[in-house]
């Protein structure tokens, strides 16, 4: 075997001095893996002197990690094979700075075959190695509050369920979505949301355990896995811990803010066996843990899964709805008890869905609000039912009032004024006999706004009626500060005025107060004499209802005029 031999000794000449100079980290080392020659750029970048090192081993200048790999794997393959190409290694500097680099390695054999020793060259790749860490970052997790996001969260669930399914686990997937977020976005502004969303991460950290995955998938949206769940209590009690973590106030902008949260939660393996399919049902049961009322959870259920279809069935088959064929109105008069005749019609939608057959406004609406739908099909409700009253007033009908339901949405466009103003001119309909119907909670959720908008309409002789009366959570003390000519007693406390209801109380009060703020009562829902009979003792001003005529179609009523029995 021939002695070691240096790269670097004054006889090797031209290369000894291409070895030492060239801008590349250099180093030799014999087969025990002790160095023999480093290059100037090795001595350089590493912060040693060339004395230090030579004569000492390789793996002193290796990470810990890199050391074991060396080791075990690296150096014992080396001796066999002789050759190496970009091995990924970190390398210590004297400083105690780590880098990462690639170290391709040849060497020079005996007769045997035996490695006698090598020479290796070293790249930096550190930048190149940060850059890819931070594209990775980028690319799996959230930048306002460094939580994964949707692709890592999928990542996790997949290997989650992957690794319940071979330890035989349940996991719980945990849908979660802010109330009134966009309230916060639009009152305080974005900086304020974007803090409120960091917190809300973090209180939803500190409620889980290591194993668990916290993850923000969109806007307000957050997910957390929980894994390895022993009863469906867990996910309960963690919803439960949450919601009253969350509820703790945070000050934003000098305000407190009182935070809530619905959550929706699916099991694996129970309620799916893939990411897709708990994602999705985890995400159905929060709108049902929503439409419950906000800062509450629910499990997912098959029935829900039902509702969820049948809302997207009504979603897809309204798009499709062609106004005034598959959509009508239809109208229900409203009679002044004292004059005892008709003073003016509800319009209510009407839809005859080829594939449903008929559909409550009850059930569509709400899909319709949500959609957005609700904006150029209440356009439409109004532009019908405006023309509708001047034809019937052309056709030699007492002028009557024309009530339209006009939904929150709707009601707060910026341009909800205009667009009534634009109906009115374009049908010909005097304002004073239009009647816009609003519910309690359409007014109540925006105050300000409700009152400046309520005023516009009523300098122009809008008439104001409020709808449902009775089954928000508003005080007719508020209405003194609303321009309202008109309220509705909701149907639901008209159903039972029998002897011993509560409700008896309730109307005698609602038309009392109303009373001494001059406001218009009218009664929904009366389908009895003996209600009719009630609400005339209490001196009701109007009632509408079964009693005296179903909500029947324009032509219906037309004959009906034409006959003299609406007269
Ligand atoms: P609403 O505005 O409170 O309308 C009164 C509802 O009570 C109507 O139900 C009407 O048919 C029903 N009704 C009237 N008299 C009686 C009675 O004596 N007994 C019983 N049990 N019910 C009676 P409908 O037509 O199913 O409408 C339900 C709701 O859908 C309406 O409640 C309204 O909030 C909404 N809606 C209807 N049409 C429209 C519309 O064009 N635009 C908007 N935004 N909402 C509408
Ligand atoms: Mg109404
Ligand atoms: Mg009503």
């Amino acid at each position: 075997m021939s002695p070691p031999l240096d790269p670097l000794n004054e006889t090797n000449g031209d290369f000894a001095e291409l070895y030492r100079k060239t801008p590349i980290m250099m180093h030799s080392i014999d087969r025990q893996g002790c160095l023999l020659a480093v290059s100037d750029f090795w001595t350089e970048v590493m912060g040693y002197t060339r004395e230090e090192v030579i004569g000492t081993h390789l793996t002193n200048y290796l990470s810990e990690s890199s050391r074991r790999a060396a080791e075990e794997t690296y150096l014992p393959r080396f001796l066999r094979v002789g050759q190496a190409r970009n091995v990924p290694y970190q390398m210590v500097k004297k400083n105690g700075e780590i880098i990462d680099v690639l170290i391709s390695a040849a060497s020079e054999k005996d007769a045997e075959g035996n490695v006698l020793r090598s020479m290796a060259g070293i790249v930096d790749v550190t930048e190149q190695k940060k850059a890819e860490q931070e594209i990775y970052r980028l690319a799996h997790y959230d930048q306002l509050t460094g939580k994964p996001n949707r692709f890592l969260l999928r990542d996790r669930l997949h290997q989650n369920i992957a690794q319940g399914s071979r330890e035989g686990h349940k996991l719980a997937v945990l849908f979660l979505d802010l109330d009134r977020f966009k309230w916060v976005n639009d009152t305080f502004g974005h900086h304020a949301g974007d803090k409120l969303l960091k917190i809300v991460a973090e209180r939803l950290s500190s409620c889980v355990r290591e194993v668990d995955t916290v993850a923000r998938i969109g806007g307000d949206e957050f997910v957390v896995v929980l894994y390895g769940i022993l009863s469906n209590e867990d996910p309960a009690t963690f919803a439960r811990r949450f919601l009253e973590e969350l509820s703790r106030p945070t000050r934003i902008e000098g305000r407190e803010i009182i935070n809530t949260a619905s959550i929706g939660i699916a099991i694996y393996p129970m309620d799916g066996h893939d990411v897709d399919s708990l994602l999705r049902k985890a995400d159905t049961a929060m709108y049902a843990a929503k439409e419950l009322g906000c800062s509450t959870y629910q499990f997912f259920s098959t029935e829900m899964a039902e509702r969820a279809k049948e809302k997207l069935l009504i979603q897809n088959q309204l798009r499709r709805a062609l106004y005034g064929k598959d959509l009508t109105l239809n109208y229900q008069p409203q009679i002044d008890l004292r004059l005892n005749r008709i003073t003016g019609f509800e319009a209510l939608l009407r839809w005859n869905c080829p594939t449903l057959g008929q559909v409550s406004p009850a059930r569509f609406i709400p899909v319709a609000e949500e959609t957005g739908l609700i904006l150029p099909l209440g356009e439409w409700v109004l532009q019908t039912a405006c023309t509708q009253a001047v034809a019937w007033r052309k056709a030699g009908m007492p002028p009557l009032r024309m009530a339209v339901n006009i939904s929150a949405r709707q009601f707060s466009r910026p341009d909800f004024t205009d667009m009534v103003e634009r109906i009115l001119s374009e049908t010909g309909l005097e304002p004073e006999y239009l009647e816009i119907e609003l519910t309690e909670s359409t007014v109540m959720d925006r105050m300000q706004d409700a009152i400046a908008t309520l005023t516009d309409l009523k300098v122009r002789n809008i008439n104001l009626a409020i709808d449902d009366f009775g089954t928000g959570f508003s005080s007719l003390v508020y209405l003194k500060d609303f321009p309202f000519d008109r309220i509705k007693i909701a149907q639901e406390f008209v159903r039972d005025l029998s002897e011993g209801s509560d409700n008896k109380a309730i109307v005698s009060a609602i038309i009392a107060m109303s009373r001494t703020l001059n406001l218009h009562v009218i009664a929904e829902g009366v389908e009895k004499l003996e209600q009719l009979k009630f609400l005339q003792s209490q001196q009701c001003h109007e009632i509408q209802g079964y009693y005296f005529s179903r909500p029947a179609p324009a032509e219906l009523i037309s004959k009906a005029y034409a006959t003299g029995a609406l007269n």
